[in-house]
């Protein structure tokens, strides 16, 4: 039997970069970038103005005050989207809204709440620093800088960056397409009728639920029937895509044909068998180079199963650099109880009291009992050579919520 760790090494080193492929900006969403993205030019392009008011030179309002204001003649009128056609000359101001391009002779904009208007004059009430309310050129976005390596997943402030240096178009790496077989033969679909003995499907609906949330398009297979014909046609069907999942068929039992299936299409066998729990039946090898995994049948296993090895090679295969789901430290509110010679993967639910994480179960940990993953936001991970976890224990926890996202190094 492998670790968790070197199954993970071996899955890794296995899994080759898809393709890229251009997309429209407004399709590019949550895409991965496959080019390095530098500026074509500065944004802001000019010098502007971050407020309504007057372009002045700051020569000309030192020491003004309510009481003594400085008192200049307004030239002229500068809306957003026009150059002025004459400078601020000294004594003078213009006129100027937020985002139009500070005029030559101006050095400092005064905001329109610290001035008093008289027919064509203006009273500037207070002195302000040299430079004050002017955006500079470039302040944003550097001619000529790096704005987005390749790697970056696209997220909507990407979105207006690449819009304001007009990239209508960019490259994306290719999305996994991932095929996704049930067996057994007591599974029906969720539209069919359910007899004594059956079961419902749930393993696709959670496996493309999970392919999609990874950024990959899924293609099912339905559910093939536990016998060697059957899941040999279903499978065929699958290898035209970038991985291949099964679910179920791959442990000891008397109808578990997966395995010799999968090498009677050819698969490259890498391991069978993970130490950890849920999860431990586990088959991954290569078809046609195609990375396949034998994954297994019951509910929460294959969705644990699929975290540890299937998310970080699509995220790979995708182009991301940060593969693994980070983990936290957190204080552990239950006992819980794991085992030697196996790395447990426990549902559980974080949260943050006070700036400190603080952890408890969601319940009974059968690897049948879905509902207590559906409860979770992370995984507690209890190492191979630890036995149990006590109540007030810190422990190393995967967090599943998106928002703790991803690192480039798997840690458990
Ligand atoms: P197996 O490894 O095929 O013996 O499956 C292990 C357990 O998972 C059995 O209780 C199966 O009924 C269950 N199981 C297998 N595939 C699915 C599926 N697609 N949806 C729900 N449960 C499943
Ligand atoms: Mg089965």
């Amino acid at each position: 039997m492998i670790s968790v760790e070197d199954a993970l090494t071996t899955i890794v080193s296995q899994i080759r970069i898809l393709g890229t492929e251009r997309v429209s900006l407004n399709d590019a969403l949550g895409r991965v970038l496959a080019e390095d993205v530098y500026a074509p030019y500065n944004i802001p392009p000019l010098d502007n103005s971050a407020m309504d008011g007057y372009a002045v030179k700051y020569a000309d309002i030192a020491g003004a005050t309510p009481d003594a204001p400085a008192s200049l003649e307004v030239t002229g009128d500068l809306p957003a989207g026009y150059t002025a056609d004459h400078p601020v000359f000294p004594g003078k101001a213009l006129r100027i809204m937020t985002g139009a391009p500070v005029p030559e002779g101006a050095d400092t904009v005064i905001r329109q709440e610290d001035t008093r208007v008289e027919g064509s004059t203006v009273h500037i009430l207070v002195e302000v620093p040299q430079g004050t309310n002017i955006r500079k050129a470039g302040e944003d976005v550097r001619q000529g800088s790096l704005l987005f390596e390749t790697g970056t997943r696209l997220r909507p402030a990407h979105m207006g960056i690449l819009a304001s240096i007009q990239r209508a178009v960019l490259s994306v790496y290719q999305r996994p397409r991932v095929a996704i077989l049930s067996t057994g033969d007591e599974l029906v679909d969720i539209d069919q009728e359910l007899s004594p003995g059956k079961i419902v499907n749930s393993n696709t609906y959670s496996l493309a639920a999970l392919v999609r949330d990874s950024g990959g398009t899924p293609i099912t297979l339905g559910v093939a029937r536990d016998t060697k014909e059957a899941l040999k046609e279903r499978l065929l069907e699958g290898l035209h895509t970038d991985i291949i999942l099964s679910s179920g068929g791959v442990s000891v039992g008397d109808y578990d044909f997966v395995k010799d299936v999968l090498q009677d299409l050819g698969l490259e066998m890498k391991f069978w068998k993970v130490s950890m729990r849920p999860g431990q039946p586990l088959a991954f090898g290569i078809i046609g180079g195609k990375p396949t995994f034998g994954l297994p049948g019951n509910p929460v296993s294959v969705m644990v199963s699929f975290e540890q090895f299937v998310r970080p090679a699509m995220r790979k295969m995708a182009g991301h650099r940060d593969l693994y789901r980070a983990t936290i430290t957190a204080q552990a509110e239950d006992a819980v109880n794991g085992g030697i010679g196996k790395k447990y993967f426990i549902r559980c639910k974080v949260t943050n009291r006070g700036g400190s994480y603080f952890v408890t179960t969601t319940g009974a940990q059968g690897s049948g009992i879905l509902m207590s993953m559906a409860e979770a936001n992370g995984l507690m991970i209890i190492p191979d050579d630890q036995e149990a976890v006590q109540s007030g224990d810190m422990v190393q926890v995967q967090m599943l919520d998106p928002e703790f996202g991803f690192t480039d190094k798997a840690s458990y």
